[in-house]
């Protein structure tokens, strides 16, 4: 399947914060401040078990080849790289929609323009289905 990537707010230095940005940006972060609240209730040390169930959890790490490359502008004015898997055609759907700051630590910070790179890796050769 072919996925048409988009852009948003090129080019990605001379992007000016909007309203909506700023309205984001403050969701995100009562959004944080609450999760970081529940958080702060389980207890703190989680046993072997309980940290194989999270992993379960979360699934297996994705391939390479199967993330874009994005090169995102955040709230804060920073430009930085990141990756997303491949068949969103835009980096900031559903909950992938904030970053923390390699640059400034701002965390969440939003994102306000991106533009698509390209894939991380080549897709492994053609196999033969198993059987
Ligand atoms: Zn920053």
């Amino acid at each position: 399947m072919e996925v048409e990537y988009l852009s948003h707010g090129l080019p990605l230095a001379d992007y000016q914060l909007t309203k909506a940005d700023h309205r984001r940006q403050q969701e995100k972060v009562r959004e944080h401040e609450w999760v970081q609240r529940q958080v702060a209730k389980f207890p703190t040390s989680l046993s072997e078990e309980s940290k194989e169930r999270l992993r379960q959890l979360l699934g297996p790490p994705v391939p390479a080849w199967k993330l874009h490359r994005w090169r995102l502008r955040l709230y804060c004015g920073h430009v930085i790289e990141a990756t997303r898997i491949q068949d969103s055609p835009r980096p900031d759907e559903g909950i992938c929609d904030e970053e923390r700051c390699p640059e400034c630590g701002l965390d969440p910070a939003v994102i306000v323009a991106f533009e698509p790179l390209g894939p991380v890796a080549d897709p492994p050769p053609e196999t033969s289905p198993p059987g």
